[in-house]
């Protein structure tokens, strides 16, 4: 993609950004920010981020990701009073939101520098995942059940069907996985397997994180053409193509978007063409 702004330089090389994590992104952030924002480090901060919500459903996300992220900011920073530049990261597994059936793996991250209240959040969407269940009724069906795992690399959780807890957690090997299936099937007729999804036991959801990085290490070294404010780049589909009978703006998309979160100014790149009339709002009135 060209650049849409000019480049600038990072206002925040040398320093330290702090990330209230326990499940190791620092090494993997750091490798992407240090080189790009000329950052010393992402340290992490030990904030026990499962309390705020967890993959495996023992504890709910309330009010969305945008508030799990403010809300990890903030106990990061109570941790480390004297920092400036922070940093989070929240992801979710869910159903695509409108392709039946498929499963989609969403990450959020965000960029705060405290001194001066700039922030900037960036959001990535991939089906590219590490996300299995099967259930077993006898620890023979492991080796097949196994299978899709991807084991030792990507570990695995044992619990109850459907059940939001787990009893155990973080199983890399084929015997602990079997040990912890025998248990749960002593009192139990079926053990569910699940994906670990945390990232330091993921490495597929690592590497999407790192991914999400680098777009946003891009953005923050882009400046709004307008203001120069940093942050600018992350484009948005905005829907509007006009109809190929009428005119009128359609629901289908008519190019990306990029908004200055400084001062709001919009850039619009226009695709050309035309949309299909079954898309317009007055052709089918
Ligand atoms: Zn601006
Ligand atoms: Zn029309």
């Amino acid at each position: 993609m060209s650049a849409l702004g000019p480049r600038i330089a990072s206002p925040w090389a040398g320093q330290t950004v702090y990330l209230p994590t326990l499940h190791g992104k620092g090494p993997t952030l750091t490798s992407v920010l240090a080189p790009t924002l000329g950052i010393a480090q992402v340290q992490e901060v030990p904030v026990d981020t499962d309390k705020l919500g967890t993959f495996c459903g023992a504890v709910d996300r309330p009010n969305g990701p945008l508030f799990a992220l403010a809300t990890k900011i903030a106990a990061a920073k109570e941790m480390v009073p004297e920092g400036r530049l922070f940093m989070a990261s929240e992801g979710s597994f869910r159903p695509h939101p409108t392709v039946p059936l498929q499963m989609v793996n969403l990450e959020w991250l965000k960029f705060a520098d405290l001194d001066t209240g700039f922030e900037c959040t960036v959001q990535g969407m991939t089906t590219t995942m590490e996300n299995h269940e099967r259930r077993v009724g006898h620890v023979d069906e492991l080796h097949e059940a196994l299978a899709p795992y991807r084991l030792p690399e990507h570990a695995v959780m044992v619990g109850l069907p459907g059940a939001p807890g787990v009893f155990f957690k973080a199983l890399t090997t084929r015997e602990q996985i079997a040990e912890a299936v025998a248990t749960v099937l002593r009192e139990h007729p079926v053990a569910e397997l699940r994906s670990e999804l945390r990232a330091h036991l993921n490495p597929t959801r690592l590497r999407h994180i790192r991914r999400l990085a680098m777009r946003l290490a891009n953005r923050l070294r882009t400046a709004c053409p307008k203001c120069e404010a940093p942050g600018f780049g992350e484009p948005l589909p905005r829907p509007g193509l006009p109809c190929a009978t009428c005119g009128f703006p359609t629901s289908m998309p008519s190019g990306p978007a990029w908004q200055c979160q400084a001062c709001h100014h919009i850039e619009h790149r226009k695709v050309k063409g035309k949309a299909d009339p079954a898309f317009c709002p007055m052709c089918n009135r």
